[in-house]
């Protein structure tokens, strides 16, 4: 039987450049796969039903769930957010190493069920650097956009419950650093 792979979580607040650096490592090293989540959020533009989310109601959501489908879910900023388990387990079990970019209670809720889980936090170097990005990225309404720097806040407190903390103030460093901490977790 193949070895197991391993589960690796990244967390950051919004906008801190997690995808960034996740397409960019997913480029790079084939045994990653990484976790699609279920939403109930709509489809921001230019994003992809089955790549970036699942895109579900509320409805189907909540019979997912009942089933048992996910490892963790989490509602924030009025939405619904979900890990597929099958997926996860699967993909670990037939030796593949797993990526999820989840939320940090979520990750935590991770961590306790699965304690060999790896837990990467990416950090903004300040939180008026994020207010920037997020400002540019200009993806959210007033309120949506207030929720998310509140949020943030919560997320950087707990950044010392992961096991490594990047700073990302230049994606191309953050990026080499990730990919180095990962192929030592995966070696
Ligand atoms: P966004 O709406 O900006 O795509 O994601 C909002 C937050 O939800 C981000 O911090 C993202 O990492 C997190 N998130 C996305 N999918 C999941 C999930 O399945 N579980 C949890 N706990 N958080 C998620």
């Amino acid at each position: 039987m193949a070895d197991k792979g391993h589960l690796i979580i990244i967390s950051g607040p919004s906008g801190v450049g997690k995808g960034t650096v996740c397409d960019r490592l997913l480029k790079q090293r084939k045994s990653i796969v990484k976790s699609v989540s279920v939403t109930t959020r709509k489809p921001r533009i230019g994003e992809v039903d089955g790549v970036d989310y699942f895109f579900k109601s509320k409805r189907q959501y909540d019979e997912l769930k009942e089933k048992g489908g996910f490892l963790e879910t989490f509602s924030i900023y009025d939405n619904y957010y979900g890990t597929p388990a099958e997926f996860v387990e699967k993909n670990i079990n037939s030796g593949k190493s797993v990526l999820l970019e989840i939320d940090v209670q979520g990750a935590l809720a991770v961590k306790q069920k699965m304690p060999e889980s790896k837990l990467i936090f990416l950090a903004p170097p300040s939180i008026e650097h994020l207010v920037q990005r997020l400002c540019k990225r200009n993806t959210e309404d007033e309120q949506s956009f207030n929720k998310r720097i509140c949020a943030a806040r919560t997320e950087l407190d707990n950044k010392d419950k992961y096991d490594y903390i990047i700073i990302n103030d230049d994606i191309d460093k953050a990026t080499e650093e990730i990919k180095r901490i990962i192929d030592d977790i995966t070696k």
